[in-house]
């Protein structure tokens, strides 16, 4: 039997309180001091009944969203059965944040791009293509 003080005790640092993934709602709670079995954690997820994910809210902001996405890979891995380990999780948890830190922009206009894509979007990519075949061709 684990135990787990997952007892949301500080308000939420974030206005959204549900993560979605795959055809599950996470609840998102901020839990200080997130222990279980006598381990500190960053970040937990459980699944069952009522999903959720816990996050410490104890660390640096760049720590917080970095267990957020760690604990969203474990979802997807178990939800998906890709059997994503440990140490992948948390590469990829690290490197995606550093990412989107980085690259602010691009992901708010990729963002915008899925919302509202180009009306003529295929028209765009058949022509360049076509040019670019043409060009090709005449090489
Ligand atoms: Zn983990």
């Amino acid at each position: 039997m684990t135990t787990l003080n997952s007892e949301p005790n500080i308000p939420p640092l974030f206005s959204i309180d549900k993560v979605h993934i795959g055809p599950y709602e996470y609840e998102l709670q901020f839990v200080l001091d997130l222990v279980k079995d006598g381990h500190t954690l960053y970040g937990h997820y459980d699944t069952g009944e009522t999903p959720g994910i816990q996050v410490d809210p104890k660390y640096p902001p760049r720590r917080i969203v970095a267990a957020l996405v760690h604990e969203i890979l474990h979802c997807v891995s178990n939800e998906f059965a890709i059997n994503l380990n440990e140490r992948q999780v948390t590469v990829m948890a690290t490197a995606l944040v550093d990412t989107y830190v980085r690259n602010q922009n691009l992901f708010d206009e990729m963002r915008s791009f899925l919302l509202n894509p180009p009306v003529n979007l295929k028209e765009i990519v058949y022509n360049n293509f076509t040019q670019n075949l043409r060009e090709a061709e005449n090489d």
